[in-house]
């Protein structure tokens, strides 16, 4: 029986359930008053549920297709206004001792080159990243019980957090490992991770299971119900995601929204983040093997419907998409990209040999992360390299309740600014930093609260002296 409240896989994610909600929205999806309906309640900006989110996604009534975009678009702007957060991912090991057969890190693969980093190695990982100008990474790593287990990430972790190269500092460290047990996910949480992240792959019990033939991710309902044990550690800030083009993308949307529903109803706070990942080329593996991949078009409707359905929940697109994909899916409700991204172990510091690969998977985006807060800022949006909800103590449900106060423009607004302000000052290239400090220039004025705006001011003009890390 579908119960959103209970903490069994198979019940939060009801099979049937699903069907149905997909039965029902198949049914529906041209009903054009029943869509009115859900249109006008998503204007409401409370969200809204499983069911009513997949009747929008199949509707393909051309003029109501054009609504759902146009009030993805402006729920985007009224909750995120034009600030796009910036992270890099880091691969600190592709060890792995699970079959899934999308990815290259599963364990039969003899040919990819397997590595691991020595603390040493991230040291010089981290320095490069932090020359680039990151503050925020999310980490990632294969599962190994041997190779890598719970210590040698919270040892990383812990010499991410202590390297100062210059003016550089990881503020924030996501955390993209394999599930595992409550004891774990609070040593994460004492480590001062940011969000904890786990994709779900497919929610699709059979197919899950025929995609993860061997090996602890196996087992479907451990993986699904790792988000309530990170929650049982202490975690609140978690983000799910699905793979894309691994089962039929109408199902995945349909359970990726119930899932977040489950998160809200039994722990008060729906997910921080959701990722929307599609299959890519990597060694040993053919994305075209896997017969659902979906249309670039296909891809921004799921998009603006996720945007749509939990407007509170941030959205986050990796450098798997190109240029001009990123461009379509920031303006319908992405608020966090990845820039100038490596996806292999030790990339950063230099770049692999053709015979030494270690790479999860083909990047399409491969421009600097100079040439990415460049082109984010001719499009109007301000780069933002803010961790200060995290640092200040505003996750989980604290972090929603600004979301929902209105404060953005008081907070991550200045904030955004004064980060990025750094950024140009420390990193970016004689164009980069002309157009960013016009643009500063002129967001400043958009700051409702005059003490605030005064404030900022303030903290920009020092920044421009030399000093460092301010924050509302
Ligand atoms: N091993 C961990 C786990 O089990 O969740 C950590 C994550 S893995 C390093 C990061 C993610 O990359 C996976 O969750 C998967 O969705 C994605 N991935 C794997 N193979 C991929 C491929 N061929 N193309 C695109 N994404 C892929």
């Amino acid at each position: 029986m579908y119960n959103p409240k209970s903490l069994k896989a198979e019940e939060f994610i009801e099979h049937q359930e699903v069907l149905s909600t997909l039965e029902h929205a198949s049914k529906n999806k041209n009903d054009l008053q029943l869509v009115d309906q859900i249109l006008a309640k998503a204007r409401l900006k409370k969200g809204l549920t499983h069911q009513e989110a997949a009747v929008l996604l199949d509707c393909d009534d051309t003029a109501k297709v054009k609504e759902i975009f146009d009030l993805a678009e402006q729920l985007k702007k009224d909750f995120y206004g034009n600030r796009i957060v910036i992270f890099a991912p880091l691969y600190l090991s592709n060890y792995c001792v699970n079959g899934c057969v999308y990815c290259p890190y599963h364990f039969k693969n003899k040919h990819i080159a397997r590595k691991k980093l020595s603390q040493d190695d991230i040291v010089r990982e981290v320095t490069a990243l932090q020359d680039m100008g990151h503050k925020r990474l999310a980490i990632e790593a294969g599962e190994d019980p041997v190779n890598n287990p719970i210590e040698y990430i919270l040892e990383c972790i812990k010499t991410i957090y202590s390297i100062k190269h210059k003016n550089g500092a990881i503020r924030r460290v996501n955390v993209n490992i394999a599930a595992t047990n409550v004891e774990n996910y609070r040593k994460l949480k004492e480590a001062g991770i940011g969000t904890y992240i786990l994709f779900q792959e497919t929610y699709h019990k059979e197919s899950y299971e025929k995609l993860h033939p061997t090996g602890p991710k196996h087992n479907y309902a451990y993986h699904t119900e790792a988000m309530d044990r990170a929650m049982e550690g202490g975690i609140d800030d978690v983000g799910l995601g699905v793979l894309f083009g691994l089962e039929l993308y109408r199902y995945e949307f349909t359970a990726l929204l119930m899932h977040a529903e489950h998160l809200e109803t039994v722990h008060g706070v729906g997910p921080h983040t959701i990722s929307v990942p599609r299959i890519k080329h990597a060694d040993d593996i053919d994305p075209n093997v896997f017969d659902n991949g979906i249309s670039d078009e296909i891809f921004a409707k799921i998009c603006a419907c996720i945007r749509i359905a939990v407007p509170y929940t941030g959205m986050i697109i990796s450098t798997r998409e190109s240029q001009s994909v990123r461009e379509k899916v920031i303006r319908l409700g992405v608020s966090q990209v990845s820039g100038a991204s490596r996806t292999s172990v030790g990339g950063y510091y230099e770049p692999e040999a053709e015979d030494d690969k270690s790479e999860q998977f083909d990047v399409s985006d491969k421009r600097t992360l100079d040439e990415v807060v460049k082109w984010l800022m001719q499009l109007g949006y301000i780069p933002s390299f803010c961790t200060a909800c995290y640092r200040e103590g505003r996750t989980g449900d604290r972090f929603m309740s600004l979301c929902k106060s209105g404060q953005i423009l008081n907070c991550c607004h200045p904030n955004a600014l004064m980060t990025l302000k750094e950024y140009l000052e420390d990193y970016a290239s004689k164009d980069t930093k002309q157009i960013g400090d016009r643009l500063i220039e002129k967001e400043l004025e958009k700051i409702p609260n005059q003490k605030v705006k005064k404030t900022a001011t303030e903290d920009i003009n020092q920044i421009n002296a030399g000093k460092r890390d301010f924050r509302f």
